[in-house]
């Protein structure tokens, strides 16, 4: 059975969780893209307070003790708060042909039925690009490599469901980027 990697199971608003990412430095491992994901069970409806310390504990629970896997996604989005759950500098375990390459990014929702662009949905998605903007910064990365789980070629996952469109999220981070940093560009 391979050896657990201890979560962090910190929560962050966007703005703590920038903060929070200019503190981690990547030496033995460090990621070249980001794969986007959707939890599908729970969906928004089951977590009307999205995540808890709670949540966690039953993430751990299912990937440690009933997957035994190493580790799980590195983060849990939610319409609230960004939850670091694996340590970002370590991989993590969330797409098999990706899981030594990518940061996993999981937002809370089933968006094969649940809006992304309204409600609740919405707030996930402005949390997700600020928390993928935020790691694409401090890791030099280019949004546009960002991949979502069901692009991968070993997954048999419908995941995110259709309703994440990925150069709309891909175009939100790189207009956040800019909005960030005003004046900065000619
Ligand atoms: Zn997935």
């Amino acid at each position: 059975m391979p050896t657990w990697k201890p979560i962090v199971g910190l929560s962050f608003t966007t703005d703590a969780f920038d903060t929070y990412c200019h503190s981690l430095t990547w030496n033995a491992w460090r990621p070249s893209f980001i794969v986007l994901h959707n939890t599908a069970e729970p969906n928004l409806a089951d977590r009307p307070n999205g995540f808890t310390q709670q949540s966690m504990k039953g993430f751990v629970e299912y990937y440690r003790d009933e997957q035994h896997w190493s580790a799980g996604p590195h983060l849990f989005i939610d319409d609230r708060k960004i939850w670091v759950f694996t340590p970002l500098t370590m991989s993590g375990v969330h797409s098999p042909s990706w899981n030594k390459l990518a940061l996993g990014v999981e937002m809370l929702g089933n968006y094969a039925t649940e809006p992304f662009n309204s409600g609740r949905g919405a707030a996930v998605r402005d949390n997700a690009v600020a928390a993928i903007a935020t790691l694409s910064a401090v890791l030099g990365l280019d949004p546009a490599t960002m991949k979502l789980h069901k692009e991968d070629p070993l997954t048999t996952h419908v995941c995110p469901g259709k309703n994440v469109k990925k150069p709309a999220v891909i175009q939100a981070v790189k207009d956040l980027l800019v909005a960030r940093h005003p004046g900065e560009h000619p």
